[in-house]
């Protein structure tokens, strides 16, 4: 491993355990490809059990010696980090490019968010307060400590990876944890190698944050199913996600989950069309619409449906296909070609239902067309899955009842968007949408490091971000102190 390189070119073929950079030695290797061009970008090692036992042994090891350094020894790591981020801004955007098909846009606005969460991770390092309070018996002192939970288990998927692992870790290591990470295996480094080293640099203690890569099918059941795990925190699909809460229930690690979504965008009959429009070009095709929060169905009310159709397809249309280093490029490649093929199967099904393809649907290798799809109800296949792909199924709705019920037909809830001109309306409606989180005359796609993230039903457990995150990799400590002799009644 070459010394404190922060670029995706470098060597990145090793483990991250107990402060060590562990080379792959008899371990199978994992190749990882940048998308737009399919060359091998880097090997990482693929994790073993006997890895994952060696990374829960060192974050044990090294916890409380963490949690007992001074809140502002630990807040200057974090920062420190922060300043990483700074200094190696334009690596952390390249990496993403390559590793994960990030246009400059998404990649921009990753590390962005990213950053913002390691700031608000810094103050929770002295939020680690005892708080006294009043006692029904007399003579006693009630003391609640916040304390750390342990060892976090954090699991990220490759869309957002750099910013979906950093939100979960850098709270976490603030408040006094130590860390255990895998990353997705299409964005190991981003995902994970790259926090390893800049909390290396930043002089985290070694086994604070420990990172291994590999095949959540050979070791992710190890992982999150460990007796050393205390908070399971994982973002991904909620398939996978199901699996990963019972094994990590077995142990009764607290299951903190950011799961699937199927996120309707409403535009009522008074709705400023241009503002509709151009949110829904955002919120459908950044990072060709592979975000847990993109627009999944646009519901669109029947007086304005044709228009709204016609400059959506339009838009999409003109939207620059490319490879993601060319900063001209808005959309980049998907991810892989199980995922291309799943969501033009969707696209296919749907058209084969009755739905009218406006534009798209086609693609060249990896990179897949903008695609608008008209005449959509809510069970073809492009609305009721979440297609995770730059596609548009648009669905008519004629009153704001059959909107919210629309809306809510699906097993997920975690994001939405309202577009209409009168904001009474609009709030009545995002009031009753089924979701964690309603955005008024925008789109889905946000995220505030100082916002509760989450969503409802199938969506997920517990909340990131915010003050919530804390709480999540926290618990308290009641110790009480009876200063008066107790009389006790036999
Ligand atoms: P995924 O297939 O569920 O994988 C997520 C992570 O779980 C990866 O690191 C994966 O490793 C690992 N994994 C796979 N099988 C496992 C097992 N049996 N035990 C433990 N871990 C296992 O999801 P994805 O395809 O990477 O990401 C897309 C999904 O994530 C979408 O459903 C999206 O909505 C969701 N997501 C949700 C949010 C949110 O905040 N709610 C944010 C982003 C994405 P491998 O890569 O090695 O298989």
């Amino acid at each position: 491993m070459s010394e404190s390189s922060f670029t995706i070119s470098d060597d990145w073929n090793a483990l991250y355990i107990d402060g060590e950079w562990v080379e792959p030695g008899d371990r199978d290797e994992l190749g990882v490809e940048n998308p737009a061009t399919r060359e091998r970008v880097t090997t990482v090692p693929a994790g073993t059990e006997d890895d994952v036992d060696r990374a829960y042994d060192a974050a044990v090891a090294a916890q409380s010696a963490w949690a007992d350094r001074p809140a502002d020894e630990r807040a200057e790591v974090i920062e420190r980090a922060g300043e990483l981020l700074d200094d190696h801004r334009d690596d952390i955007l390249e990496a993403l490019a390559v590793e994960s098909g990030s246009a400059n846009t998404k990649a921009f606005a990753e590390w962005q968010t990213a950053r913002g969460m390691v700031d608000h991770a810094v103050g929770f390092a002295d939020d680690l307060t005892t708080e006294t309070s009043d006692s029904m018996i007399p003579g006693k002192t009630n003391e609640v400590q916040r304390i750390p939970k342990g060892v976090v288990t954090v699991i990220s998927p490759w869309n957002f990876p750099f910013n979906l692992s950093m939100r979960a870790v850098a709270p976490a290591l603030a408040a006094g944890n130590a860390v255990v990470l895998k990353p997705a295996s299409p964005t190991p480094v981003t995902g994970g190698l790259l926090l390893a080293r800049i909390f290396e640099e930043a002089g985290l203690p070694d086994g604070v944050l420990n990172v291994v890569t590999g095949r959540g099918s050979d070791i992710g059941d190890a992982i999150a199913g460990h007796p050393d795990a205390d908070v399971m925190a994982f973002t991904g699909s909620t398939e996978v996600g199901k699996r990963v809460a019972s094994k990590a229930a077995e142990n009764l690690a607290l299951p903190a989950m950011e799961l699937g979504g199927n996120n309707p965008f409403v535009v009522t009959e008074d709705a400023d069309l241009d503002a509709a429009v151009d949110s829904a070009v955002f919120g459908s095709f950044l990072h060709q619409g592979q975000i847990c929060i993109s627009i999944n169905r646009h519901l669109v009310h029947e007086s304005l449906y044709d228009e709204y159709v016609e400059r959506l397809a339009e838009r999409a249309e003109a939207l620059p296909v490319g490879d993601p280093r060319d900063r001209e490029n808005v959309v980049g490649p998907v991810i892989d070609e199980s995922q291309r093929d799943q969501m033009l199967a969707y696209v296919e099904e749907t058209v084969e239902a009755g739905a009218t393809l406006e534009t798209g649907g086609g693609h060249e290798d990896l990179y897949v067309e903008p695609t608008v799809l008209s005449d959509a109800t809510n069970d073809m296949a492009a609305a009721c899955n979440e297609h995770f792909g730059p596609i548009a199924p648009v669905i008519p709705f004629s009153d704001e009842e059959e909107a919210v019920e629309l809306a809510n037909d699906t097993e997920y809830g975690l994001a939405a968007a309202v577009h209409s001109g009168d904001l009474d309306r609009a709030r009545d409606i995002a009031d009753r949408i089924e979701a964690g989180m309603v955005h008024v005359n925008d789109q889905p796609i946000n995220e505030e490091p100082h916002v509760p993230f989450g969503g409802l039903k199938d969506s997920g457990i517990g909340r990131y971000d915010g003050r919530e995150i804390f709480e999540e990799v926290t618990t308290t400590k009641w110790v009480s102190v009876q200063e008066e002799t107790r009389e006790y009644p036999f």
